[in-house]
């Protein structure tokens, strides 16, 4: 009998000025504004990968990369999606699919939403992906822009 299980992530990270945007397995070269964080503060990347480690029961980003490697340091969403599918396939699980909504003011993800869901894809073995984005009115910290957040469901079966 095939074993599915569910999992959910989310993400957050501030704004700042002058970095380089990476979402969703994309730069976003329009932004002036980039996510700060250890790595390279792909929300959408990270959210999905705590949604894909949580279904497989192996934790959390923290737990499993930790913030004293510095080989993770400025990694990649694709990159950390990529060790994480990898962790996932040792354990000898499948990705059915995956959602992710980012929700933030800037950038709108409609016009690069292909790009995004299969950059997304490619990171995991060509599983499907895909990529919504909504605001929150102009309510909290993503409506007054000062960060940028993400949710995210991942599908899985061994
Ligand atoms: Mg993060």
């Amino acid at each position: 009998m095939t074993d599915l299980r569910v999992g959910n992530g989310v993400d957050v990270h501030p704004l700042e000025a002058g970095r380089p945007m990476f979402l969703a397995g994309l730069e976003w070269p329009d932004e002036t504004r980039g996510c700060a964080g250890h790595s390279d503060g792909d929300v959408a990347a990270h959210a999905l990968c705590d949604a894909l480690l949580s279904a497989a029961g192996l934790g959390d980003l923290g737990s499993v990369f930790g913030v004293d490697r510095p080989e993770i340091a400025n990694a990649s969403g694709e990159t950390l999606l990529r060790e994480v599918h990898g962790l996932l396939t040792s354990n000898g699980w499948t990705v059915v699919n995956g959602s992710v909504q980012v929700i933030a003011n800037s950038p709108k993800i409609g016009p690069r939403r292909s790009q995004a869901q299969d950059a997304l894809s490619r990171a995991l073995g060509g599983a499907p992906i895909s990529v919504a984005g909504t605001t929150s009115d102009g309510l909290g910290l993503t409506g007054r822009g000062e960060g940028i957040a993400a949710i995210a469901t991942a599908l899985i079966s061994r």
